[in-house]
């Protein structure tokens, strides 16, 4: 369904932007891959979809290196089809104890980031009057969580640009979606189980439950796999005028 597109995902070397990569590449999609960590192991699974695939080590955190990776994806591909805005970062604390510069820090990458990547991706797709930027929130662009307040700060207004974004191309072949997932066990979550498990000196499966069980009535975990389904769905014709939605895939989180 997708070959011959390009797809770049932000944060894609782990967790749900990789599951994002591999399923839009299970379609076809050429991907650009970014992130940090191991980049030949993400780079091996999406070739062995079977399609192109590049790497772009953009620190998420600076505007002039997201221009040099949307330029590097335009060289290699000649275009950017599908945006997808998935890298992220949390810190726990209270507001009154938050460190600043992990404020600011959430605020960049979580957030002006795909402001940055949006803007810049924008021209390509108006001219081809088609795109697809999805946009990866969270439950927190809907609902609050004590000592989240720089992540729920960001991801609202993840969820805010995704609207504008939309209404401002809603009469082109270009829409803009958030995915606002529940929990899904990714190395940003397991921080959180682990820090759980040692604050109240419980086993890590003890801390799992207690997790899952504070928010999310499935007792589930959202898998990348489900979430990349999710993203082909947004891409496929029956996309075409799905404008300015944050789509949760929560368990239940959010409908309490
Ligand atoms: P993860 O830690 O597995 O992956 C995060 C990715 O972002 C990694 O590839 C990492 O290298 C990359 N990254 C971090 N800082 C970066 C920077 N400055 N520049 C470039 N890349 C950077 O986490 P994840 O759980 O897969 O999170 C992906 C997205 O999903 C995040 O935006 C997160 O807020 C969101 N999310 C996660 C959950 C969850 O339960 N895991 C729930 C809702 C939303």
């Amino acid at each position: 369904m997708l070959k011959g597109k390009t797809a770049l995902v932000t944060g894609s070397t782990s967790g749900i932007g990789l599951g994002i990569a591999k399923a839009l590449a299970a379609q076809g999609a050429n991907i650009v891959l970014n992130g940090f960590g191991d980049v030949e192991g993400p780079k091996a699974e999406i070739a062995a979809l079977g399609v192109q695939v590049t790497y772009h080590g953009a620190d998420m955190s600076k505007p002039a290196e997201i221009a040099a990776m949307i330029e590097h994806a335009k060289t290699t591909f000649g275009s950017v089809d599908i945006l997808v805005n998935n890298a992220g970062i949390q810190h726990v604390a209270r507001v009154e104890n938050f460190p600043i510069e992990k404020w600011d820090a959430i605020i960049a990458i979580n957030m002006s980031s795909a402001f940055h990547a949006t803007r810049l991706a924008l021209p390509g797709m108006q001219a081809k009057n088609w795109g697809r930027i999805i946009n990866v929130a969270s439950v927190h662009g809907l609902v609050g969580s004590a000592e989240k307040s720089a992540y729920v700060a960001a991801k609202h207004g993840v969820v805010g640009l995704t609207k504008v974004t939309a209404l401002e191309n809603a009469t082109t072949g270009v829409t803009c979606n958030a995915i606002c997932p529940g929990w899904v066990l990714t190395p940003l979550v397991q921080k959180q189980v682990d820090a759980k498990a040692a604050a109240q000196g419980i086993s890590n499966a003890d801390a799992t439950k207690q997790l899952l069980g504070e928010k999310e009535p499935s007792m589930q975990f959202t898998t990348p796999e489900e979430l990349g389904a999710l993203a082909v769905f947004f891409c496929s014709p029956a996309g075409d005028n799905i404008r300015g939605v944050a789509w949760n895939m929560d368990g239940g989180w959010t409908a309490q």
